[in-house]
């Protein structure tokens, strides 16, 4: 791809960090780089606690394992997300309900969560889709009113905001990606917040085999032993460096990405006014972090055609999640593909386009002239 979808930004700054980790030679889990960058984390998110983990999805396990969830219990997420926010509830056995999005940000639609949400329900799981936050208040709302746990996946989610408050602090628990695909990255890992004390402890064991191994290391016990259910869920340190000086860099790389972003609109709201193509909206309380530049063509036909287009043409245009709830294993859970239509419909119609912080708005231009060019627009760039 001449213009690719998103390149992950590594600089001086993050080799120098990666040759250090390799000179002093601690690589594994829970060193230094961990903990400043957990450490960071919780100064960014406003969490009680962070911890560095493997990844996102690693991060949710550990969040289901912490909610003690079980054989049938029923957690509730939207249909439009990536099967991580599904799978490390169902293999502890939940149920999952999916919920519909809404058409404006693509995020939870709280209206239809008050109609599915119960005394049953354990959980519910929101995702902060494309760096833009969901409607927290309400959720949180109905969540409290039926004594419901809240895990914010947010995963796409780091260094934005609802009501200036981080992404990541309004559940119980909430979980951040630093997948190569996200803003921040490191190949792979993540991070879990935990905004409830109470979980900090068996946060701790969990995240190191089931050991009291941390407590061992801050020389509270003078030895460690196997003391809950857990797994391997540490970064190594040369992930924890990628983090640690990603986020340290996170302004310069979110200003660039907010360009980006403000470009698109700009040039292609006129397009978007004559061919009935909805742009992505910011509701006035949240601050995006611009994780992803989508767009609803008018239809389906239209979108299936221009993403094979401006991908013949060199330029990374993408289409998002196949639904859940009709996928093979939204079937399980009794779905069918003709169930969710709001969310059905949507997805079918979004594409995403190029973004990222080392992209040039010269590309910006290329990727809308195209675009005008399928639409056969002549193309005036307003800026
Ligand atoms: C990327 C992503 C994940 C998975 O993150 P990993 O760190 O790769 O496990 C989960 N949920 C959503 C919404 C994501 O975008």
């Amino acid at each position: 791809m001449k213009i690719p979808l998103h390149v992950a930004n590594i600089g001086p700054k993050e080799k120098e960090a990666i040759t250090e980790v390799l000179n002093e030679g601690v690589l594994r889990g829970g060193g230094p780089y961990w903990r400043r960058a957990s450490e960071l984390l919780e100064g960014i998110s406003q969490a009680d606690r962070a911890m560095l983990t493997t990844s996102c999805t690693h991060a949710l396990e550990m969040a289901a394992m912490l909610l003690e969830v079980g054989e049938g219990d029923e957690v509730i997420i939207p249909s439009y997300t990536f099967p991580s926010t599904a799978i490390p509830f169902v293999r502890r056995g939940a149920t999952i309900q999916f919920c519909e999005i809404k058409s404006s940000t693509l995020n939870m639609d709280p209206t239809h969560l008050r109609d599915i949400i119960s005394d049953d329900t354990l959980a519910v799981v929101p995702v902060h889709y494309a760096g833009v936050g969901c409607d927290m208040d309400e959720i949180n709302t109905l969540a409290q009113k039926h004594d419901v746990a809240v895990v914010e996946d947010a995963a796409q989610g780091v260094n934005a905001t609802y009501k200036d408050r981080p992404l990541g602090s309004f559940g119980d628990i909430g979980c951040y990606s630093f997948h190569e695909t996200k803003n921040y990255s490191a190949g792979e890992g993540g991070a879990i917040l935990l905004n409830e004390p109470k979980y900090v402890e068996r946060a701790e064991r969990i995240i190191y085999k089931g050991t009291n191994y941390i407590e061992f290391q801050r020389d509270e016990v003078d030895r460690y032993t196997w003391v809950d259910i857990g797994s391997s869920y540490l970064p190594t340190e040369l992930q924890a460096a990628l983090v640690y000086t990603q986020l340290q860099r996170r302004e310069e790389l979110l200003q660039d990405r907010r360009e980006i972003f403000e470009s698109y609109q700009s040039m292609l709201s006129p397009i978007a006014d004559t061919h009935n193509i909805q742009l992505p909206e910011i509701p006035s309380n949240r601050e995006s972090n611009y994780h992803i530049y989508w767009m609803l063509t008018e239809t389906k036909s239209d979108r299936v055609a221009l993403e094979h287009f401006l991908r013949k043409r060199g330029i990374g245009a993408a289409s998002h999640y196949e639904p859940l709830h009709a996928s093979t294993m939204g079937s399980k859970f009794g779905y069918k593909p003709e169930d969710l239509t709001r969310t059905t419909e949507i997805a079918s119609r979004l594409l995403r386009l190029p973004i990222h912080s080392q992209m040039a708005i010269d590309n910006c231009s290329t990727v809308v002239r195209k675009i005008a060019d399928f639409f056969d627009l002549e193309y005036e760039n307003p800026c």
